[in-house]
């Protein structure tokens, strides 16, 4: 986009993409839209992504006034609106108890008095430029303003504008966002509906894994007003999905959930072994009451467990063998028999854990110990 400022994005070597695009546009309504256009009338190839069947979000639902102090239908009609009075006016409606006259920033903080600085000094240069983009925008002269009696209102009317129908009519949020995708459509810009940006699986280098593979389960959603979650890492892991939705759907989907990062089993080998099928088989045994699975190195683990009596000789025999059925690997078990399993601090049970896994690159590979302790994997022994 010619910014200095912005980062080149690194090529991404290797990897398919069925779509290669400057900005990618999450959601498909007012903010999305008028994002894209000014990205494309920037240069930018854009990509509009809308989770539902169609455009439009809450924007539809609009009336579709908009607030703009010192637009360019007062500022040509030469009504006063200063800067001073606007400011005032956002501050205290916008932060009552805070609100302080006499203050530099209003009573607020500087960020938050910068922002509505920002809103005032920008809100027209944006409006025009969307009218430059050929959205038609009418000004109600006589609309007054949401708490006109108050001392700082001192331009009580006008700073309200709405779409502008083609007809002549005063349009609202249904015939702004059909104004909106129109100019979109008039542009090219892609926009794909029943797309949802919600997760990705990806492996260790953050690339999306394949379907079938496992791989960590990065999350974005934008639901949350409050903290909007962007590629954020929930700490899961699961396997992506070969087959697609029965409703129709094409959209990718999470397969099996192999568990938290800290349950993973590491192993020597570079793989991530989620412990849940093991945890499956051991929990029918009737004499364990309750058990913990440790994995202290890349082949040694040890089973905390709750009885009433020692687990015989071979019950540990029996045990040692799912684990290297399971893992697929030579690995090495200890017993112990414990009065009960010690919780975590939050006072969550936890059947499995991985000491590997705060620093599993640098544990190195420890080699299996010999003795009575070991067991042989039917397809290593052969
Ligand atoms: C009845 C009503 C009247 C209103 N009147 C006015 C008014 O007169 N003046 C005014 O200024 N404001 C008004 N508002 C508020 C205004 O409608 C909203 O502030 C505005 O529409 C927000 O636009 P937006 O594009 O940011 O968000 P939205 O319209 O909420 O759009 C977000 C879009 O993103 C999509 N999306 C969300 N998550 C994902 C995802 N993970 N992947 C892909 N897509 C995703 C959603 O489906 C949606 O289409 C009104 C609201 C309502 C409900």
């Amino acid at each position: 986009m010619g910014n200095p400022e912005v980062l080149a994005p690194e090529p991404a070597a290797g990897v398919h993409w069925d779509v290669d695009v400057d900005i990618v546009v999450v959601g498909g309504a007012l903010a999305g839209f008028t994002t894209a256009l000014h990205a494309h009338e920037l240069g930018a190839s854009v990509v509009v992504l809308e989770k539902a069947a169609q455009v439009g979000g809450t924007a539809r639902k609009a009336v579709a006034g908009m607030w703009v102090p010192n637009n360019r239908f007062m500022q040509q009609a030469g009504t006063a609106d200063g800067k001073a009075d606007a400011l005032a006016y956002l501050a205290r409606m916008a932060r009552p108890l805070l609100f302080d006259p006499s203050h530099p920033h209003l009573g607020l903080t500087r960020w938050e008095f910068e922002l509505f600085e920002a809103l005032y000094d920008n809100a027209d240069t944006a409006f025009r430029a969307l009218e430059a983009l050929g959205v038609e925008l009418e000004q109600d002269a006589e609309f007054p303003d949401y708490h006109m009696h108050l001392p700082e209102v001192t331009a009580p009317r006008g700073r309200e504008l709405f779409p502008h129908n083609p007809d002549g009519t005063r349009g609202d949020g249904e015939s702004f966002i059909a104004a909106l995708a129109g100019l979109m459509a008039q542009r090219q810009i892609p926009v794909h509906v029943e797309h949802r940006v919600a997760g990705v699986i990806v492996d260790e280098t953050g690339r999306p894994v394949n379907a079938g593979e496992m791989g960590r389960v990065l999350v974005t959603t934008l639901e949350n007003y409050l903290m909007p979650l962007i590629r954020y890492e929930i700490g899961d892991y699961a396997v992506a999905a070969a087959n697609i939705c029965g409703c129709g759907r094409t959209l990718p989907l999470i397969g099996r959930i192999a568990g938290r990062a800290v349950d993973l089993f590491r192993m020597a080998d570079g793989r991530m072994v989620s412990p849940y099928d093991l945890i499956s088989l051991i929990k029918w045994r009737s004499e364990i009451r309750q058990f913990q699975i440790v994995q202290q190195g890349f082949d040694r683990y040890q089973l905390r467990y709750v009885s009433e009596r020692p687990v015989s000789a071979q019950t540990e025999a029996w045990i040692r063998a799912k684990f290297c059925e399971s893992l697929d690997a030579r690995v090495v078990v200890a017993f112990e028999q414990v009065p009960e399993i010690a919780r975590t601090r939050a006072g969550k049970f936890m059947p499995a854990r991985s000491e590997l896994f705060d620093d599993a690159k640098s544990a190195g590979a420890e080699r299996c110990a010999t003795g009575q302790n070991e067991c042989r994997h039917p397809r290593q022994t052969g």
